[in-house]
């Protein structure tokens, strides 16, 4: 999609340092990291954000779910533990509009957040 920050990604016009790509994902490292590690999954196709989530692009998101403890795993963090998280809309603090997953490790995160 044009004008979209996380598809200029995905497609090299933006660089940013990969962790991970196959068919279906794209990973990358947070330019502004909010611990140790902090990768940014998104999916290769533009979906706006969680709401936008359905039956024809659900394997997109369930991928996504499948290789976050591979990446764990390759950065070291597995074992520790770590926290993903999607921000939707206005009100879930979300300022890029193609969906993602935070994966953060390294520390440990309170709770409850926010
Ligand atoms: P959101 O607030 O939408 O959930 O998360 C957007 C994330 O994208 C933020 O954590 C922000 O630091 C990251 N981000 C914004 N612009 C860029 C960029 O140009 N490159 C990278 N690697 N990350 C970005
Ligand atoms: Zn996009």
């Amino acid at each position: 999609m044009e004008n979209c920050l996380f598809c200029k990604i995905i497609n090299g016009d933006i660089p940013s340092t990969k962790v991970y790509e196959d068919e279906f994902v794209f990973a990358f490292n947070d330019i502004e990291p909010q611990a140790p590690h902090h990768v940014i999954i998104v999916p290769k196709i533009h979906i706006s954000s969680a709401n936008d989530i359905n039956e024809e692009n659900s394997k997109y998101i369930a991928h996504i779910f499948e290789i976050i403890p591979k990446i764990a795993r390759d950065l070291g963090f597995a074992e520790n533990g770590y926290r993903v998280i999607n921000n939707c809309g206005k009100d879930g603090g979300q300022t890029v509009s193609h969906i993602h997953f935070h994966l953060t490790g390294g520390r440990q995160f309170g709770w409850p957040a926010g």
